[in-house]
């Protein structure tokens, strides 16, 4: 018998805090996107892109990646981000997911020639996602109390690789004066430019950009490479995240952690597995995962666990009981379970969810636990007493939630 429901899941408040704009728009706005932009599709049909691009399973995480390319070029067009990022709000409020944080690179969709800077871009994202709180919040739900606040924060990626004919427009004026093998510097001095601006733009404009993450291949590009750009956001009070321990292991995440000041690590999926170490130095690594994992766990780095995603771009995994959520709850590590890409991986947070609960043993209070660190971990663009409030609120809202479902 199940011990949550479906109904129960989906009503509970939820957060999503790993949520890639880029790789979680709807079928239908990117088809019609692509149309009015003359932007190339494989299908104009939402059956045909399922079949043929976002599916269910992939090959490997190249294929996983390739969708990204359809996104991102109809996402160059401030109109279609605003849009975008409106309907990504909507999205969540309708599954009672309360808080988001979304995150996209803005150097991937910038092209100056037309005028889409880097300003601009996250000032487009900001309104859609402003729009969507506004009309939520006035709503009569959450005015009489009976729905909590919806919020929300920006993400702004730094990149690493990720592909050599996916660059921007932004990245190939950078190539057109330095050579493809001082590739690093590129993608630092981009990375550079985008913790910059994301600075000024969150100070001089208030737009709620809370952290800045590191995506793309994580192989060849470990996080300690952009220690340089972490340090800047560091010394400016803004949080941290980096995409560590998905494609390979868990000295990345020793270096997101000490190098880069990570605050969350995304995915973390890595961390247990001694093969994955590539480090000569680190001989006895049953003892440096272990270590490793104690010191995650006691500095509460909280791990953004993406069931689905992990399983699509690892299929080595096979089966979700498989997963590493085990070792992670056996551990008692802060975690919180997000999309990833609620297109490119077909899910929602509620599903994710009802994924975790169904395939293993989630006792009532470590799932409350679970809720609670989305909500507590969250880079929430306001103050800290503003925060704890807010998720206090939810946290008294999921009690209500669980008792009107007989959950406790
Ligand atoms: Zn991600």
């Amino acid at each position: 018998m199940k011990k949550y429901t479906n109904a129960f899941i989906k009503e509970m408040p939820k957060t999503d805090l790993h949520l890639h704009l880029d790789g979680s728009m709807r079928i239908p706005t990117l088809i019609e996107m692509a149309q009015k932009n003359n932007v190339k599709l494989p299908s104009y049909t939402e059956e045909g892109l399922r079949e043929l691009v976002f599916k269910e399973s992939y090959a490997n995480l190249g294929e996983y990646l390739h969708g990204f390319q359809y996104t991102c070029s109809v996402l160059r067009d401030l109109e279609n981000i605003e849009r975008a990022s409106y309907e990504l709000a909507v999205d969540n409020q309708n599954e009672n997911v309360y808080y988001i944080e979304a995150r996209f690179a803005p150097q991937l969709l910038m092209d100056l020639q037309s005028g889409l800077t880097m300003e601009s871009i996250l000032e487009a994202s900001y309104k859609g996602f402003e729009r969507a709180k506004k009309e939520f919040n006035n709503s009569a739900e959450v005015k009489n109390g009976s729905r909590p606040e919806f919020h929300y924060g920006i993400i702004s990626c730094a990149m690493r690789k990720f592909g050599p004919k996916g660059y921007s427009p932004f990245y190939t004026n950078f190539f057109k004066t330095m050579e493809y093998s001082k590739e690093m510097e590129v993608l630092k001095e981009g990375a550079l430019q985008m913790v910059k601006a994301a600075v000024k733009i969150r100070d001089e404009k208030g737009i709620p950009i809370v952290s800045i993450d590191l995506a793309g291949q994580e192989e060849g590009y470990p996080p300690g490479k952009f220690k340089e750009v972490y340090n800047y956001a560091h010394k400016n009070f803004m949080h941290k995240t980096v995409h560590a321990g998905e494609a390979y292991g868990a000295e990345s995440i020793f270096q997101a952690i000490t190098d880069c000041y990570a605050d969350r690590i995304g995915h973390g999926y890595y961390l247990f597995d001694e093969n994955k170490i590539v480090d000569a130095s680190i001989t006895d690594k049953k003892k440096y995962i272990s270590n490793l994992i104690s010191f995650v766990a006691d500095k509460r780095t909280t791990i953004e666990v993406c069931l689905t995603s992990n399983l699509q771009t690892n299929p080595e995994i096979k089966d979700i009981k498989n997963h590493n959520l085990k070792h992670m709850l056996d551990n008692r590590m802060s975690l919180t379970i997000c999309t990833d890409n609620r297109l490119v991986s077909n899910t929602t947070v509620s599903d994710e969810f009802q994924l975790a609960v169904d395939n293993f043993d989630i006792q009532y209070k470590h799932l409350k636990d679970i809720v609670a660190y989305g909500f507590k971990k969250s880079f929430y663009p306001g103050q800290y007493i503003e925060k704890r409030n807010y998720a206090k609120k939810c946290m008294m809202h999921f009690d209500e939630i669980a008792k009107k479902h007989g959950v406790i």
